[in-house]
This record gives C-alpha cells, structure tokens and sequence, in this order.
C-alpha cells in the first residue's frame, strides 16, 4: 500500500512533488488545473520535464489526478457536457506526460432528471475522451449519493463503465467516506469484506485501482459528503485500522484527502495511517 495525500501544485507542477516529499508521501494526488475554474492550465514541455525529474529523485512511487469537480460528463447541457469532455481529455493527457497511474473522476450527476439516461450520457463523454487520449487510466469515484449524483452504489459504477464500453483503461477509486455515506460498512473486517464481494459481483475487485481515505463526520448510509479529520469521524480509528489493512488493498495507492491540520494533511497524519494500518495488520493475524 502506497500511502499519501492530496497535495497542491500551486507554484509548478513539481511544487507538488516537494509537499508530498514533506510530508512523507509514497503516493500523491492533485488538480491538474484550478479546481473553481473550466480554463485548463497549459503546461510548458519544462514544467513536464521539471516534475518528471522530482519525481525520480523522490520518495513518491504514485501519483494521481484529480479531475475537477465542475465537470458533469452526465450532464443534459450539451455546453456543460462538451466542456466536460475537454477537461477530462486534458486532464488525461497531463497524466500521460507525467506518469500518473490515473485520473479521478467524479461520474457525474443525473441532478434532478433521469439516472439511467445521465449514466448513458456520462459513459458517451468517458469514451470519447479515452478515445482522445492514449493509455492513461480513468478511475470512476464512488459518490456520497447526494442529490443526483451518479456513483453512488457499485450498481451504478458498473453501469458507467459499461456505458462507457467497459475499456480496460477503466477502474475504481474507492473512498471510504463515500462508501459509508452511500450505506456500505467499511468499519468491521466483516462488514468490508461483504461491501467488497458485492462491489466484485457488480464490478470485478480487478478494476480496483486507488483509495481516498476519509474519515466521516455522518453516519452510515447519510448520502452527504462530509469528511473529517482521520480518527475523529464515524469511521475512527478502529474502523480506519480495518480499510487500511484489507488485503484487497495492499498494492493500491491511498490519498488522505482531509487531514487535522484545518483540514489539509500533515506529515503527523501520514505517520497517523501508518501506525493504523499496522495496527489493523496485527489485529487481523491475532484473529
Ligand atoms: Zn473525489
Ligand atoms: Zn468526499
């Protein structure tokens, strides 16, 4: 298990090496451009070249892209959709040039209309931008479930990638906030793995590709999207112990999205979820 954060690459792209270096990350995640704003940020051929150079000399093995949250690829404005599509393009192309092991998206939202026609058009958008794009892996997120949002069961994930036309570039990103706002236990050793043997049914644990680990401030199954700082939420540190040490895991690159220090991450929660997941380790042999 590769273990970071979610970092900033406010100052150049290879800024974002040095935070997750500070940190002590082995995996990092980032925006690709301005998370408020549709305007992709143009990266020049050096800025590439000066991350991939960090990279090598760094201590951090995975590094993911977030897709920005404006996107809807499910989206019924057909304005809303085609600028969806530019930015996920984008957003997989910068993947490619920097060696990440995948873009994270958030499906989409249905908002108030028709579920199974938003999924119809998100998996239309998705396949047209990996279409566009060469080898870089998509990871469909598991969502809360607030309003509309598509991704909120396994169900749901399965019936995107197949709209989407099942390519092999397509995976999972699992959080563990979402999976318990979205009602699936994650917290007892049992409990996760019955959440994982219905996401193997609905998905297959092969597209299982990258974590966010979140505590949450709400229970199980309250469909909203609210983290909380590692070991202070509804998860805990018992039920952090338990995601961390699954062994379906243990090769996955993990990002701490919400940490203690007003929400970003500090070295001191990285450390934190080391410790957790030796803890969950020796628990599970003990059992
Ligand atoms: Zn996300
Ligand atoms: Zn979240």
């Amino acid at each position: 298990m590769l273990i970071g954060a979610h970092v900033s690459p406010a100052g150049g792209l290879y800024k974002a090496i040095e935070r997750g270096t500070e940190l002590g990350a082995e995996a990092i995640q980032i925006f690709n451009q301005s998370p408020r704003m549709w305007r992709p940020t143009a990266y020049s051929e050096d800025d590439l070249a000066r991350f991939r150079e960090a990279r090598s000399e760094s201590t951090v093995e995975a590094v993911l892209i977030h897709a920005v949250y404006l996107l809807n690829c499910g989206s019924e404005d057909p304005e809303i959709a085609a600028k969806s599509l530019t930015s996920l393009t984008h957003s997989l192309r910068i993947g490619e040039a920097i060696g990440a092991s995948g873009v994270v998206l958030h499906p989409g939202s249905a908002k108030t209309g028709d579920v199974g026609a938003a999924i119809t058009r998100a998996g239309r958008v998705i396949a047209e931008a990996l279409a566009e794009s060469e080898h870089c892996e998509l990871h469909l997120e598991d969502t809360a479930g607030a309003g509309g949002t598509l991704g909120r069961s396994f169900g749901e994930l399965a019936a995107l990638i197949d709209a989407a036309g099942a390519s092999s570039r397509l995976g999972l990103c699992l959080d563990s906030c979402h999976l318990l706002a979205s009602g699936y236990e994650v917290r007892t050793v049992d409990g996760l793995a019955r959440t994982l043997s219905e996401c193997d049914a609905a998905v297959g644990l092969t597209r299982l590709r990258s974590l966010h680990l979140n505590d949450s401030l709400i229970g199980l199954g309250s469909n909203r999207d609210r983290h909380a700082a590692p070991g202070t939420g509804e998860i805990g540190a018992d039920g952090l112990s338990v995601f961390l040490s699954d062994p379906h895991f243990e090769s996955l690159p993990v990002v701490l999205e919400t940490g203690s220090a007003d929400g970003a991450v500090s070295a001191a929660d990285i450390e934190l979820l080391h410790g957790l997941r030796t803890r969950g380790l020796s628990m599970r042999e003990a059992a």
